[in-house]
Formats: C-alpha cells, structure tokens, sequence
C-alpha cells in the first residue's frame, strides 16, 4: 500500500456495521435509512431495467437527470447552472469529493476543512498529495467574535468554531476550503454570518470552495436558520464546486448517484477526473433520480418533518436514559457526550456498548486530527423506523 494511504485503516462505518452484524445489536451507527424512499423513483428504475436502458450512459450523465438537478436547484435555491457542461452525475457524493479535490489540487496545496470531518475528505486530500488544515467544531465553543457565539453554551446545542483559528488557517497554499453544511456527524447547520466569513476568506485569498450539502433538504424547521448553499453569497458562484446526491434526500444511499454543478472551466476539470475514476455511473438509476427531482414541495417538507420527529424521539430518549445531548439542527445524526454514563473515551464506550446494551453508535473521535477534541463524543444515527428507535432507547436505559 502507498505510504499516503496507510494511515487510513477500515472505516469506522464497516467496522460499527459489522460489529451490529456479529452481536445482533441495533444498529444506530452507519447512516442509511431503513425504509425506501419514494414509490414513483422506485417504479422509474425497474421501468428503466425492464426498457433496456442498461448500457453505457453518457459521461456526465443522461440529459434528463441534468435537467431534473438544474431545475431542482432553480426551485430550492434560485440558483442557475447549465445542463450542458455545468453539471456532472458522479457516483455518489464520495466520487464528486474526490473528482472534484483531485482535479483542482497540485501537491502540496491546502485545504481547508472543519473537524470532525466526513470520513473521505482527508482520504481524498491524501489521494491528490494535498495537505489538510483542520478548523476545530466545539460544542458551544466561546470566542472573540460576539456574532459567531453560540450565546447559550453548549446547552443550546451548538457546535461552533473559532474565527481567528478560521482566518489562520488560510495562507498562500490555500487551494480550497471543503465545507459540509448541514454537518455530518455534528448536525450543524452553518448560519448565515459563519458562511459570509468564509466567503470572505476565500476571497481574499482567491481560494475555491467545494461545498457537500447532502442533507440539504434535511434542515429542521426549529433550526436558527435555513440552508443556505455558500455558492449563493456575492463572488461565490464562480469558485464554488456544489455538490448533492440522491442517497440522503430519497432514502437510497445504495444507488450512489450523486453530482456537482459549478462553473463550466470547474466542471470540466472535475468531468476530466471522473472519466478515469467511473468514467460513467448507473444508468437505470438516472431516469429515477430525475423522477424524484421533479416531485412536489410537499414530498421534501415531509421528508424533513418525518426526520425531524425522529430526531425528537432520540434526542427524548437518549436524555432520559441518561446521556449529555447535542441536539442537532440537521442531518441523520445526534451527537451525544458521554462523560455523564461515566465514559472518558467515545472509541472504547462505542466497542462495548454492543455487549453492554446491544446498541451501535459511532465515536466521532476517528473525525478528528485532534481526537482530545471528541474525546467523549459519540453519533446516533436517528433515520430508522420509530420502533427501532424505541428499542434502541430501551436497550440504552440499562445503562444508568
Ligand atoms: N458527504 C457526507 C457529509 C455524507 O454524510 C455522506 C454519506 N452519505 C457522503 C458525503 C457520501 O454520499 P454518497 O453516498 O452519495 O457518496
Ligand atoms: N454517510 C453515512 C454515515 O456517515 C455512511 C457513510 C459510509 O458508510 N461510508 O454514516
């Protein structure tokens, strides 16, 4: 194995997957639903598979979807990208990361990213030979700057970083700042005074931004405010990669169908990558993809009100059977500390619960550079069906 990839063991996700396997725990771990997402995208595929649409697609992916992604983000975000050569399909959101952090870094250039990060990203930055500058998110972290505090401390629930250690990380070898809102796994919404400073910043230092809102339509409705992709603020949509995918929005984190839009010298440099990474991805799940784009409002504010009950349920339960609860503004996921079940280590708490309670979580210390900083942190994922979530509560009761 390349020395740039042997830090990187199994990920966190198939180790917790397959320890729920083995032990027959609940699994709150790795984040998929466990219901499927909606009937009219479910019937396009098999009606693709059945039609013969089974062969190569084109490389960017099926008109049809292009259109459907271009007009989802008019709808949502009054943003404007062109089918034709705005718009590439990936596999998944992993790959556009990937495609898009290989194609605009030289060796040795920075990225600037907050931690806990998504796991891929510091795979991906390792894989260009690029360097990775952490910004560290902390729990109802105080500072200097009286805009960006999170006034209540940690018992609102908010995760926040430190302008300074924002603006330090910036520098001359600044190629991209790789920002994920909403947060996986803190469930941070971004508000808008934290996404005009890094605008800002990238600016000033003419940097790019590559912007993964996977949870975009996953924003509740209590959240200080809604989602906001970066590429809207001034000066921002010409250096912004953004990027979404199917599997979060439509229960369908199987399919790996994901994209970016940018501008088109951006796109077509992500497009040169990608041809030699998948070159082309699933084509009976195209059309489907396309069909659940298109569907009404009313089937993404029930998805988010659906997702926000279950976020209530498990921020409920988890308080009662004891633990110290960040409730999330967004996302699949909670985030939880627990020193209050007597635990000092999220890794060590996280390999015995399955044993001590039959439950799975996942430390969000591995998402670290700096693990002091989520020592005691854990993540449960809350996009299961109510009564698995209920079992889950009362398995985790048996711990006080
Ligand atoms: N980014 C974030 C923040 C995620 O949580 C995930 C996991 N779903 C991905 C990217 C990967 O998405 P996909 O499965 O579409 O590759
Ligand atoms: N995005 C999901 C999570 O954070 C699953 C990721 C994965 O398995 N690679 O749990």
């Amino acid at each position: 194995l390349v020395a740039r990839m042997r830090p990187f063991g199994t990920t966190i996700f198939a180790e917790m997957s397959a320890l729920a396997v083995r032990t027959g725990a609940v699994n709150l771990g790795q984040g998929f639903p466990d219901s499927d997402g909606p009937p009219e995208m479910l019937a396009a595929a098999a009606e693709a598979l059945r039609t013969g649409q089974n062969q190569y697609p084109p490389g960017p992916g099926i008109p049809a979807l292009r259109r459907a992604i271009a007009e989802h983000q008019r709808r949502f975000h009054a943003l404007a990208y062109d089918p034709d050569g705005e718009i590439v399909v990936t596999a998944g959101a992993t790959e556009a990361i990937a495609a898009s952090i290989l194609a605009l870094c030289e060796q040795g250039d920075e990225v600037v990213c907050f931690e806990p990060y998504y796991d891929s990203y510091a795979a991906s930055i390792a894989l260009a030979g690029a360097v990775r500058r952490p910004v560290t998110l902390r729990p109802g972290a105080a500072h200097a700057d009286d805009r960006l505090v999170s006034r209540a401390g940690r018992d609102d629930g908010r995760y926040a970083f430190d302008p300074a250690e924002l603006r330090a990380a910036f520098g001359p070898r600044t190629r991209l700042v790789l920002l994920n809102s909403p947060h996986n796994p803190t469930g941070k919404v971004f508000t808008p005074d934290e996404l005009a400073l890094i605008a800002e910043l990238c600016r000033e230092h003419d940097a790019y931004a590559v912007t993964d809102e996977v949870y975009e339509h996953l924003v509740f409705t209590d959240a200080t405010s809604g989602h906001v992709p970066l590429a809207t603020l001034p000066g921002m949509r010409e250096r912004t990669l953004r990027i979404s995918s199917a599997g979060k929005t439509f229960s369908c984190t199987g399919w790996k169908v994901g994209w970016v839009s940018g501008p088109a010298p951006l796109v077509s440099a992500v497009l040169r990558v990608k041809q030699f990474l998948t070159f082309v991805n699933a084509a009976p799940l195209q059309p489907a993809v396309a069909v659940a784009l298109a569907l009404p409002d009313s089937y993404f504010t029930g998805f988010r009100d659906d997702l926000q009950r279950r976020r209530d349920q498990l921020v409920a339960g988890l308080t009662d059977a004891g633990f110290d609860v960040l409730s999330p503004e967004g996302t699949y996921f909670v985030t939880a500390d627990v020193s209050a079940l007597g635990g000092r280590d999220g890794v060590d708490f996280c390999r015995s619960l399955p044993e001590r309670c039959g439950v799975v979580a996942v430390p969000t210390q591995v998402f670290y550079d700096d693990p002091e900083a989520g020592r005691r942190l854990v993540r449960f994922a809350f996009c299961k069906r109510p009564e698995v979530l209920s079992e889950a509560v009362t398995r985790l009761r048996r711990l006080a």
